[in-house]
């Protein structure tokens, strides 16, 4: 045996064992995370992990991997063996490619280690910002394989389509690289020109194997590197970065299911960001494309986005402004704090994208509701943990006129007179499913931004006023399928317009046509394609 089966056969697997040679030599470099554990410090691995278990599921999951990493006779771990009869290997089973900065002139070879040939969508991350998080290192491969798990149960993109990626260039995080048992490189993470070097050749090698049609996001990169990164590619490549645009799309799609209850246009409001990143210059550059199809001109439209990062407001003249930054300085005098700042601008909106809990205060939350009849509150830093406010908390300071929508989700409220609040989740889950399934159809070769305005506006379109009545601005998660596929029809529809999508003849039903590429989890059959002739004609003469 050699290869990916290597990993799936007990008998075999090493896990973290295996030493690079033998990796290489086997054709499993890439499968598993990039550092070498002996067997003994596995077990230690998953003992810790087994004693976190709570429930017996887990439990006997982990088992499992115990089974596989220590020999029968293992005192430590005979007695829970004996409840063990299967041969599952779940811990270390390849999930995804893991490619490090050692790896550098190599990465063509090292695809090969992946055990599909046809993938049409790659979610890469390089573990540096996760979520609210921070630097997880080699941990950050959760997020790509969770996101294309959702890019198959939300957007129908077939599985074996589907290559999460991590590129382990280090970390920064001391915890990590104090801790014996962490998975990844135990070093600083390497930036500059060696850095980008490693991007350049995974772009170059991954199009080469893949067609340059393949599908790549850009996945929780840090600030630095995000923007730089899809400024490089986004023209070059079929890219996008789900941080800056997929957020974007989302929370205009919330904004413009907004403006159905405060009933004006988007350039009648004043919005206020807590934070200045990646999420938030996303966002507001989108809703200047907006505001242009309302017919306000980028100087006007820009005026009415006001920007609050760790130094404060982001005026003219103000230090620490990068060229991104710099677009939305306003010619007024420095404030120091959002409280300050929502009661001297007294915005219409705010968007909370800073990773700051409770950044929404009470006293915030109170003042936009003495100057707004609607005030709308986007509370979108996720996890839960950084939201800027509760959903509670939303309703109940602003008596039910709160306009919420938050990034991670919260149950419904009912007010102490009765009412019920649905809070709507800001989630880019509405998003990234769709339009991958929309830009895998037809070919898109560069993904623009107007491809995630539209995807905001088939969103918006899609929430009914028996939605907003109960506070929704999304349509409910439950038919999040059916989301990304009309979704996916507006992109194809779009794209043939465009003239970006690249499979001719353009399809006459759109729908049939992506319904046909959508992922169906019924069992194949397996029986050749037989059939027999009219009786007369086989018979041997
Ligand atoms: P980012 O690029 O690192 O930006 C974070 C921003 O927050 C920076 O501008 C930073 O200021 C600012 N900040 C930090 N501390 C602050 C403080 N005390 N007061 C005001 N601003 C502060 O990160 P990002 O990609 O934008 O993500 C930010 C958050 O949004 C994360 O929690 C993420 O999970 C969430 N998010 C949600 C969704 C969704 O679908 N709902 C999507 C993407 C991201 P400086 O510039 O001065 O450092
Ligand atoms: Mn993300």
């Amino acid at each position: 045996k050699r290869g990916y089966d290597i990993t799936r056969n007990p008998h075999l697997n090493k896990g973290m064992a295996f030493t690079l040679e033998e990796r290489l030599q086997l054709g499993i470099h890439g499968l598993l995370p990039p550092c070498f554990l002996s067997q003994d410090v596995q077990v230690l691995r998953v003992m810790k992990s087994y004693e976190t278990r709570s429930n017996p599921l887990d439990k006997y999951i982990h088992t499992t991997d115990l089974e596989r990493l220590t020999s029968p006779t293992s005192s430590c771990m005979a007695n829970i063996q004996y409840k063990a009869h299967v041969n599952l290997t779940v811990f270390f089973s390849s999930r995804g490619l893991f490619i490090t900065i050692h790896d550098k002139g190599h990465i063509a070879s090292m695809l090969n280690s992946w055990p599909e040939e046809n993938i049409k969508a790659i979610v890469v991350t390089d573990g540096e910002r996760i979520l609210g998080l921070g630097d997880l290192g080699s941990y950050g491969m959760g997020i790509p394989v969770g996101k294309l798990a959702l890019y198959t149960a939300c957007g129908g993109v077939p599985p074996q389509q589907c290559l999460p990626v991590l590129l382990d260039v280090g970390t920064d995080n001391q915890n990590l690289l104090d801790d014996p048992l962490y998975i990844g490189l135990k070093h600083k993470r390497v930036r500059g020109k060696e850095y980008d070097d490693l991007i350049d050749e995974f772009m170059q090698a991954v199009t080469d194997k893949y067609g340059m049609n393949c599908l790549i996001q850009f996945e929780d990169f840090a600030n630095s590197n995000a923007f730089r990164i899809l400024n490089k590619y986004r023209n070059h490549y079929c890219t996008f970065n789900d941080d800056i645009q997929g957020t974007a799309s989302v929370a205009v799609a919330g904004v413009l299911a907004a403006l159905k209850i405060t009933k004006n246009k988007l350039s009648d409001h004043k919005f206020v960001f807590q934070g200045a990143g990646e999420a938030a210059l996303g966002i507001a550059h989108l809703m200047i494309m907006a505001m242009a199809k309302e017919g306000v001109p980028h100087a006007e439209a820009v005026k009415r986005i006001w920007m609050v990062d760790s130094k404060g407001l982001i005026v003219k003249g103000r230090s620490h402004l990068n060229h991104e930054k710099e677009e939305f300085a306003q010619d007024h005098p420095h404030i120091k704090t959002l409280e300050e700042v929502v009661e001297t601008i007294k915005p219409t909106a705010i968007i909370g994208v800073a990773a700051i809990s409770g950044a929404f205060t009470e006293k915030i939350i109170k003042t936009m509701a003495t100057f707004n009849e609607r005030p709308i509150i986007f509370a979108l830093s996720n996890p839960t943990s950084k939201a800027e406010c509760t959903a509670e908390q939303c309703y109940t300071l602003t008596e039910g006129r709160g306009i919420f929508a938050s990034g991670s989700p919260f149950k419904k409220v009912t007010l102490a007179d009765g009412r019920s609040f649905y809070p709507g989740q800001g989630n880019n889950a509405y998003v990234f499913p769709g339009v991958a399934l929309g830009v895998i159809a037809c070919g898109v070769r560069h993904i623009s931004d107007n491809i995630f305005l539209t995807t905001a506006e088939a969103i918006s379109d899609m929430v009914t006023e028996e939605h907003l009545a109960e506070g929704r601005l999304y349509p409910p998660l439950k038919t999040i399928r059916e989301v990304s596929f009309k979704i996916a029809v507006k992109i194809v529809d779009h794209a043939y317009k465009q003239g970006i999508a690249s499979w001719y003849p353009e399809p006459k039903d759109k729908e049939a046509f992506i319904l046909s590429q959508v992922y169906n989890s019924d069992y194949d059959s397996f029986t050749l394609d037989s059939y027999s002739w009219p009786k007369d004609a086989m018979t041997v003469q």
